[in-house]
């Protein structure tokens, strides 16, 4: 088999190709959650003519509409010529992204420091998250229902937060432990403060950080109890390397493709013969269940509502729609890293600037937990792809037994929707800085239109 460089097909004119990926560096800076992001769709979706879709009573080909849930999870249709019954062609990612949470009791004082007590989200090398930059994004909901928007770290001007490490020099004890114990998850507490409050006894530095909280936010020490506060890392993502091919940043797992199949939906310029659809959802790195997480009944309840609204609603069709239905499950893959590159079987894995990477199965072991894409279906896929004349390669997630992974791709598949795993090759994933090729993101836009239009 052989691999093309992306190059190849926009060597004469690169333009197009940097010009998506700014604007993509731009939403990666500033999205560092799944409630920015779904803000952000919501906005932009609004101004592609995108309406909530219990504004309109009934739809239309070329009607486009989008659902909102629990504020960290979105759908976003266009409506086809074809009756929906017959399946509709569906983008889906995830847009949560491993962290660093806040507990709900976090706020102590030790040896002179406040501090804010943490339980770490999704998989991390806990060892990646001492002495960098962190920002605080999230919410404070109060007994009232008011919601307190935190944004702390990435402003201009603002504090930037952290956890500390051992200095080296002390170190001789903690340079024996191994990776994955060197830091503790307890000790993944994040430092808030040093300065006491004037006049207080007991835990002035805590108190001190209680009275800028209540004075600058309005939130009681009670309040994070019903609070979502996220550490992430800090600062903006950036172009990656001498000639500015890569993009570096927090979050591309799995915002780069949630961003490219937003954007393939967003800017569909003809109504398309099977009605299109991207979600979004939340919670995929720690098991997509919960109510925003894929296992959620939402995708169900809001396409019963669309076919709903197109006149076509029964229980028999709504079985009918899911079983014709189409999906790319839109989700990173591992590159493959020039430094360890013996954790992969070259022949099967994927490289950068090599195009959008279709996993046919992921899984763990004896391909555990995988949805294994029926060989149809890939068929089908692939001659979209060839027809339009879109690069990409075939990988599975490292070397036999090296370890392993999954997606939303199975649960999508236990509906009983064609469903195969297609994303951007990633670098250092589930790191604080996490790298793609602007190459591998602009062709797996193209790929996801040609999947729409053509699926
Ligand atoms: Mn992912
Ligand atoms: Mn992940």
């Amino acid at each position: 088999m052989y691999k093309k460089n992306v190059f190849e097909k926009y060597q004469d004119n690169l333009e197009p190709v940097f010009a998506f990926n700014e604007e993509y560096r731009k939403f990666l800076s500033t999205c560092k959650n799944e409630r920015f992001v779904v803000n952000f769709a919501k906005i932009i979706a609004e101004l592609h003519g995108f309406k909530e879709i219990n504004a309109l009573k009934s739809l239309k080909p070329g009607d486009k509409v989008y659902a909102i849930n629990k504020n960290k999870n979105i759908i976003l249709f266009v409506v086809g010529k074809d009756k929906v019954v017959n399946g509709i062609n569906v983008l889906g990612a995830h847009i949560d992204s491993p962290r660093i949470d806040i507990k709900q009791n976090p706020l102590y004082e030790s040896q002179g420091f406040a501090l804010l007590d943490t339980h770490y989200y999704g998989g991390i090398k806990k060892y990646q998250y001492v002495t960098i930059p962190l920002a605080l994004y999230g919410v404070v909901v109060k007994k009232d229902g008011t919601v307190l928007d935190i944004n702390i770290g990435d402003n201009e001007g603002d504090p930037v937060l952290g956890i500390s490490d051992l200095l080296i020099h002390l170190s001789a004890n903690q340079m024996q432990k191994t990776a994955s114990t060197v830091i503790e998850g307890e000790d993944l507490d994040i430092t808030v403060g040093s300065l006491p409050l004037k006049g207080e006894e007991k835990d002035k530095v805590k108190a001190n950080i209680l009275k800028l909280l209540k004075e600058n936010y309005n939130i009681e020490e009670d309040d994070f109890v019903s609070a979502e506060i996220e550490a992430v890392p800090q600062g903006p993502a950036k172009d990656y390397g001498l000639d500015r091919s890569m993009i570096a940043g927090y979050g591309h797992d799995d915002r780069v493709c949630a961003y490219t199949s937003l954007r393939a939906v967003l800017d569909l310029k003809e109504i398309p013969n099977r009605t299109a659809c991207c979600i979004l959802v939340d919670k995929e790195e720690v098991g997509s269940q919960g109510a925003s997480g894929a296992q959620s009944r939402f995708f169900e309840n809001t396409l019963a509502e669309l076919l709903d609204k197109v006149g076509e609603l029964s229980d028999l069709n709504f079985r009918k729609c899911l079983s014709n239905s189409n999906v790319l499950s839109s989700d990173v893959s591992a590159g493959v890293d020039p430094l360890y590159a013996n954790v992969n079987e070259l022949k099967n894995s994927c490289f950068l600037n090599n195009g959008i990477v279709f996993n046919k199965y992921t899984g763990a072991r004896g391909k555990s937990g995988c949805n294994d894409a029926n060989a149809e279906y890939v068929a089908k896929i692939r001659k979209i792809m060839d027809d339009e004349n879109i690069y990409y390669q075939t990988s599975e997630l490292g070397r036999v037994d090296q370890g392993g992974g999954g997606t939303i791709a199975y649960i999508m598949a236990n509906l009983n929707m064609n469903v195969i795993d297609a994303g951007v090759p990633v670098l250092c994933m589930h790191s604080p800085m996490e790298i793609v090729a602007k190459l591998d993101v602009y062709e797996a836009y193209q790929a996801y239109i040609a999947f729409i239009k053509n699926a």
